[in-house]
């Protein structure tokens, strides 16, 4: 299973996986079963990376059936052993000559881009390792990063400089490894990077209007604070207003009422508003009585809920238990609010997602997100949504920004600012502690 936008590891074969025939210092390809050796540091090389994440594919030039020596059915055996002893996704093989002018043969980049149609891979986070010119420039016309094992074969190197160059599979793999060690090729770069949902909180039409634009927004929600906060005074009103411009993409409206049947009863009246409509019930009324027999009675009735205001983890199983089996529902919980007292959102939510995931059509909802950061934490634990506010949004743009680029831009903040507001210095003061040598004193 290769999830989309995945990253890959592209692997020659001959010499990189099995044992090359090397006849005058130049590697060829085995020609029987028999002659076809896998090593075996292979497998655990290979399990390596998978443990990170990677989707394997061998990507092999085996230009002898064109030539008329070797036989498809022999190279199809062949592949078989290779995914019975490693853990390879898929094998691609170009099985033309150089007189085809085929756009599969390597050095030409076509097995690779036939992967990233066919498994909608990241080319650009993915890798290479290859042991002849050909690999390394497929790989770099790819996009990829490029390991090249430098076997010292009596043939050329690359025409284009590989990212790395090693001895082994070993070496390529640890090279690979150490990268992730620093993080830089986990940092997502772009919004569509992000399993999670991002959710749009707000109460104010025109940025909800906005932000609806944005396909990457896969639903609203709201609450009585921030629509205080945008002068609503019209609650109804300013709903179905709403919903008549969001009527595709889920969005939720909270109940207002502290006694539980009323609660029930704003329930039924604002699901009834939109098939999209989320009803948000808090996890408790203002007395601290659980609002969940309530909320059970209305998940059985098909009443979607999001269940609102959670921050401890009992209080999350209590809910799991009480929707199982009703409508779709999320469990909204203030990952923010638990930093806000000192304690560390990322175990707790881990957690929640493992309690809400026990139960189907149930999502889990990081919700009062405090930087952007926490996009990335959400999506590191299978959180299914993050309610983020605009002014966590707006900084999606700085997603894998150079930092070295960014500091010089702060500076340039700084010095915008100070000129214009027009400070300078008079010197007066100078006097007043004595300084050591400085420029130009001698
Ligand atoms: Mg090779």
């Amino acid at each position: 299973m290769i999830r989309p936008g995945a990253r890959a590891v592209f692997l020659d074969r001959d010499g990189v996986l099995n044992q090359a025939l090397i006849s005058d210092g130049k590697p060829g390809a085995p020609r029987t079963v028999d002659e076809f050796v896998i090593p075996p540091d292979r497998a655990a090389c290979l399990e390596e990376l998978k443990r990170r994440g990677f989707a394997l594919i061998v990507v092999t030039n085996q230009p002898d059936v064109a030539r008329g020596r070797q036989s498809i059915a022999v190279i199809e055996e062949m592949h078989r052993r290779l995914q019975a002893a490693l853990p390879v996704d898929d094998v691609l093989v170009c099985f033309h000559d150089e007189a085809d002018n085929c756009q599969c043969r390597k050095p030409r980049p076509g097995l690779l881009i036939e992967a990233q149609r066919k498994y909608d891979l990241d080319l650009s986070r993915s890798f290479l390792i290859g042991d002849r010119w050909k690999d390394v420039d497929a790989g770099n016309a790819a996009g990829c990063r490029t390991v090249f094992i430098d076997y010292n074969y009596n043939e050329r190197g690359p025409s284009t400089e590989p990212s790395v160059r090693v001895s082994s599979l070993r070496g390529a793999v640890e090279w690979i490894s150490s990268r992730e060690m620093n993080k830089e090729d986990l940092l997502p770069h772009s919004i569509s990077d992000f399993k999670v949902k991002l959710f749009a909180d707000g109460a104010d039409k025109a940025a909800m209007l906005e932000l609806y634009r944005n396909p990457w927004i896969k639903g609203f929600t709201t609450n009585p604070t921030l629509m205080r906060a945008a002068g609503i005074r019209d609650y109804e009103a300013f709903a179905l207003d709403i919903l008549s411009s969001i009527s595709d993409r889920p969005i939720s409206f909270e109940v207002f009422a502290d006694d539980p049947d009323e609660m029930y009863q704003q329930a039924l009246e604002i699901a009834g508003w939109g098939e999209n409509v989320y009803v948000k019930i808090p996890i408790t009324n203002t007395k601290g009585e659980s609002t969940l027999g309530v909320a059970r009675e209305l998940s059985r009735g098909g009443v979607k809920l999001n269940i609102t205001a959670l921050l401890a983890l009992d209080q999350v199983r209590d809910t799991a238990n009480a929707l199982d089996g009703g409508a779709p529902a999320c469990v909204s919980v203030f990952a923010g609010r638990i930093a806000d007292t000192g304690r560390d959102p990322v175990p707790v939510m881990k957690a929640a997602a493992e309690l809400v995931h026990q139960h189907p059509g149930m999502e889990l909802i990081w919700a009062s997100p405090r930087e952007l950061f926490n996009v990335i934490q959400a999506d590191s634990i299978d959180c299914d949504i993050i309610t983020a506010t605009p002014d966590v949004l707006k900084k999606l743009s700085l997603l894998g920004k150079d930092l070295l680029e960014y500091s010089r831009e702060t500076v340039q903040m700084y010095y915008d600012d100070a000129r214009k507001s027009g400070f300078t210095l008079t010197g007066k003061a100078r006097s007043q502690v004595a300084i050591g040598p400085v420029r130009g004193v001698k």
